[in-house]
């Protein structure tokens, strides 16, 4: 899979891919990330890509010309399954789009400022607008992150247990089970009988059956959704 990422920061991602699984993900050639910077492609010498906002108020927004001319540059080459706007009144983003998104083969994201960017560009070249929650941040760019992140540890070889990812949480609508590592007894607290047993099929059992608890208890709405 890969991923375009159209951003006036492209410096905020330098940490989260370049480190574990997204690092891994790229090395092994599973997925691969260009980011691309808005300003190279400003109409003006000054690199100039926000602009005050028609019928006045505070805050700048975001051009239409640098990002019109930077996707159709990028749509020279590539063909989008998904032209994605990060954008707080957009889709909530959970596992299920995660899901969706991690079968496609090209997508691109851009990340907005300030008071977002020209109408006109969501209307004629976004597909899908994505929000991470009911939150405003200053920019799409953690955003696009959280987005990369959740949809490339799904893409089968990444990560390397293969049945990892679909025991996690929201999977199948379920909160995962607990979760315990050596030693099986620490200041008194026991690790459950049942993971010590060697019984699989005893194992399986008690972990749906946390995870059904877990998920009535903490997420009840997971468990109406289809
Ligand atoms: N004026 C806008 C907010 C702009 S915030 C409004 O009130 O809706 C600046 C940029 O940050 C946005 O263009 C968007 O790309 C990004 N952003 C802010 N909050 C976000 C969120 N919750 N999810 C995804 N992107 C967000």
């Amino acid at each position: 899979m890969h991923i375009d990422i159209l951003t006036i920061f492209p410096e905020m991602f330098e940490g989260p891919f370049k480190h574990s699984i997204l690092k891994r993900a790229q090395e092994k050639g599973l997925a691969s990330i260009d980011l691309i910077n808005i300003r190279d492609y400003a109409i003006d010498k000054h690199k100039r890509v926000d602009d005050y906002q028609y019928g006045g108020g505070s805050g700048m927004v975001m051009m239409i010309e640098p990002i019109a001319r930077c996707i159709d540059h990028l749509k020279e080459k590539r063909a989008y399954d998904e032209i994605i706007y990060m954008s707080p009144d957009g889709i909530l983003f959970n596992q299920k789009i995660a899901n969706q998104l991690s079968a496609f083969k090209n997508i691109l994201i851009l990340c907005g400022h300030y008071k977002g960017i020209d109408e006109r560009i969501r209307a004629t070249y976004i597909t899908r607008e994505i929000s991470i929650g009911d939150y405003v941040l200053s920019g799409g760019e953690l955003g696009a992150a959280v987005v990369a992140d959740a949809v490339i540890r799904l893409i089968p070889g990444v990560l390397n247990d293969e049945t990892s990812a679909l025991s996690d949480s929201f999977q199948d609508n379920l909160i995962s089970s607990p979760v315990y590592t050596r030693p099986a007894e620490f200041r008194g607290m026991k690790v459950p009988d049942v993971l010590l047993s060697g019984n699989d099929k005893a194992i399986a059992q008690w972990r749906f059956d946390q995870s059904v608890e877990r998920t009535r208890e903490r997420r009840p709405g997971l468990l109406d959704e289809q």
